[in-house]
């Protein structure tokens, strides 16, 4: 159909954001049989204890709608999980949502407590969905730039940024694409500034068990700011169970009432069978798992590290989540995009171009490419001799 005709039929706005880069390079590394580093997820089996959870939770008959906000067991689970891991004691039934995903839960928060017109800060690079909801709710987001390669967050940058109309910050920690785990400063330094000017805090914390350096800090756990922060997170990642999509809402009750209203009229609920199977997980799984799981990916890390670096790529190990940002201006000329796509044709390797984390398509991100590497360790050795040998013979 003609584009303009299209564009009358859609809703504006529609219009200010484009497809999922991420989806789409999955695309283009079937179309090339390339081996697809681009989209986070494992190509590894889940645990064993949660597919039983889940196969007995189906064969018992937990397959209609769970309660909206989240089954009792999965409710229970999350606040044990709350108090062991971060001493933060949370009320099972006034402020715990369960959604299909935390991408599912990030659009309900800012549905649920950004008005039209607000500003909402998002650190750059970014994942890729926190300009697009700010988007649905005709917010403005505003954007602070970490620098490379140390992708720090300046306080007095964040500062100049805050106005009168800024109504939240979103911080995603350990961070994807940049990898990095915000230490004690830098969450102090947001903390204070959330005080100050009275401003949310909506922390994704999808990778908090993903850890290489440092440790994981909720913001929520520091002064003043349970009572401001949203936490969302998920079992996708800890479990790998992306396409199980549940994600989880922790916030202050008079918050999760609004978001448990949009929630409810958005998706109903997150799947019931799994998410008394992600209960289970949450029990039966002790500290040998997630010691096993991090160990697990720091040698996926430093195997991909370990190639890209021969290959000739610049940049640093990750302390945390599962991704690394590569710069390839020693490599090619190219930018991010047609580099990209030449690697998936060429060498059988497929990234995500850098541009789609920066918000200005000129701006950042022309010369880097982020790969994942939640994948076997097979996979990734396997990719990381087709990439030295493509770039040094
Ligand atoms: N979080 C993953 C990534 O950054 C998966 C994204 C997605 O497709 N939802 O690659």
């Amino acid at each position: 159909m003609n584009p303009s005709l299209t564009q009358a039929r859609t809703a504006r706005r529609t219009h200010s954001f484009t497809e999922s880069v991420i989806r789409e390079m999955t695309r283009v590394a079937r179309e090339h049989d390339a081996i697809n580093l681009a989209q986070g997820f494992p190509d590894f089996p889940a645990p064993q204890a949660l597919k039983d959870a889940a196969c007995d939770a189906i064969q018992a008959d937990v397959n209609q709608y769970a309660v909206t906000w989240g089954s009792p067991s999965m409710r229970e689970a999350l606040v044990e999980k709350y108090a062991s891991w971060y001493g933060l004691n949370i009320e099972g039934d006034r402020e715990i949502t369960v959604t299909c995903g935390a991408t599912e839960a990030m659009a309900s928060v800012m549905l649920a407590v950004v008005n039209p017109g607000d500003e909402v800060i998002v650190l750059e690079p970014f994942y890729e969905n926190y300009g697009p909801d700010a988007i649905l709710c005709q917010a403005h987001p505003v954007f602070l730039p970490l620098e490379p390669p140390a992708y720090r967050i300046d306080p007095e940058r964040l500062a100049s940024l805050i106005t009168d109309r800024t109504r939240a910050i979103v911080i995603n920690t350990p961070n994807n694409p940049s990898g990095r785990v915000f230490d004690e400063s830098e969450m102090n330094a947001v903390r204070d500034l959330c005080v100050k000017h009275d401003i949310l805090a909506i922390t994704d914390e999808i990778y908090e068990h993903i850890i290489y350096e440092g440790s994981h800090i909720p913001l929520a756990t520091l002064p003043g700011m349970r009572d401001r922060t949203i936490i969302i997170s998920g079992l996708s990642k800890t479990f790998s169970v992306t396409g199980w999509r549940v994600g989880t809402i922790v916030a202050p009750p008079d918050l999760t009432d609004a978001i448990r209203k949009v929630h409810d009229f958005l998706t109903v609920g997150a799947p019931a069978p799994l998410q008394e199977a992600c209960a289970a997980g949450m029990r039966i799984l002790g500290p040998d798992y997630y010691q096993d799981m991090v160990e697990g990916y720091r040698k996926r890390r430093d195997v991909l590290y370990g190639a890209l670096t021969d290959a000739g790529f610049r940049c640093s190990r990750p302390e945390g989540a599962y991704y690394i940002m590569a710069d390839f201006s020693d490599l090619s000329d190219l930018d991010d995009r047609a580099f990209s796509i030449r690697l998936t044709s060429e060498c059988g390797v497929t990234p995500v171009p850098g541009s789609s984390f920066f918000h200005d398509p000129a701006g950042g991100g022309r010369s880097i490419v982020r790969f994942v590497f939640c994948k076997r360790i097979e996979t990734l050795t396997e990719a990381g001799e087709r990439l030295r040998s493509y770039f040094q013979g």
